[in-house]
């Protein structure tokens, strides 16, 4: 490997961005945060929308596998709420004092002469919380984050906010605004008809094909010249489908979809040296490396 630079041609670099998951990516998820989170939605579905204790195990873990997240499946079946209220419920009890600086992972990020942005489901707040205790909050150009995708959301007897336009998904529905009908997604799945005619959410989150190629569309990212980390592996597999080239983070074991696999994200340098070619490459610049002014964050 120390000799490849002796018989290669100077070029630019094969990347220009690196676009990074936040949770359970940039830290490990042994900090206990998914843990936590998990607890509180599976509180706030008891104690905001009055569903029945017994059922939030199954409930989330279908939601969570058909739509996402379990706040895009509470909202495709029929529950209404406000974004913010649920954000500040399920995040704002998180154990964000597990966080530490991390400051192997911010000279890491500081030795990357690409565009670096962060591309999350959770909240700004969440994510800013988060990236300011890793010590991380200087290390990115902007972050994607739930605010980015979706538009602002208090409730159905609030205002018309949902009519703001859901471009590039198709068959939005809006099936809380019809009633308090709450349609039975256990009931459908132990039935014959399981995986069909489920309800759409106007939710947009991660693994959806469309809501990877917003975000891209977003920060003015080239899928071809981008590298995609996640702990996610449908949101990898996704990932891989709109073009980028995709890191599974947390594990060694690469999935099908996944151009890399780490067991940490501290590992990056021996796992994938080509993003520091540009060392050997020095006198060459970097014609790719554009600091396009983008308002990425919400
Ligand atoms: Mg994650």
């Amino acid at each position: 490997m120390e000799f490849e630079g002796m018989y290669r041609q100077p070029q630019r670099p094969k990347y220009d961005c690196l676009l990074f998951d936040l949770d359970d990516t940039l830290y490990p998820v042994s900090s206990g945060l998914a843990a936590s989170c998990r607890k509180n939605i599976g509180d706030y579905m008891i104690e905001k929308l009055g569903i029945d204790e017994g059922k939030i195990d199954t409930l989330c873990n279908v939601l969570y596998k058909n739509y996402g997240t379990t706040m895009a499946g509470l909202r495709a079946i029929g529950y209404d709420f406000d974004y913010d209220d649920y954000h500040s419920f399920v995040h704002g009890r998180l154990p964000y004092e597990n966080l530490k600086p991390d400051p192997v992972l911010r000279s890491l990020l500081l030795s990357l002469p690409y565009r670096k942005i962060i591309f999350t489901n959770a909240d700004k707040i969440h994510a800013v919380e988060a990236l300011s205790r890793l010590g991380l909050e200087d290390c990115f150009e902007g972050i994607i984050c739930f605010e980015t995708l979706n538009p602002v959301h208090k409730n159905s007897a609030s205002d018309d906010e949902d009519d703001i336009e859901f471009a590039g998904l198709p068959n939005t529905t809006r099936s809380s605004d019809t009633g308090s009908e709450i349609f039975d997604i256990i009931g459908h799945f132990s039935g014959h008809s399981a995986g069909s005619g489920l309800p759409k959410t106007p939710v947009v989150c991660k693994p959806s094909e469309d809501t990877i190629e917003r975000a891209l569309s977003v920060a003015n990212i080239n899928p071809q010249r981008t590298i995609f980390f996640e702990d996610s592996v449908r949101n990898i597999q996704a990932g891989k489908r709109v073009g980028l080239q995709t890191v599974l983070v947390g594990t060694s074991n690469r999935p099908k979809g996944a151009d890399y696999a780490l067991e940490n994200i501290h590992n990056l340098r021996e796992a994938i040296p080509e993003l520091w070619e540009f060392e050997v490459k020095s006198e060459v610049g970097y014609s790719g490396k554009v600091a396009v002014e983008t308002s990425v964050t919400a």
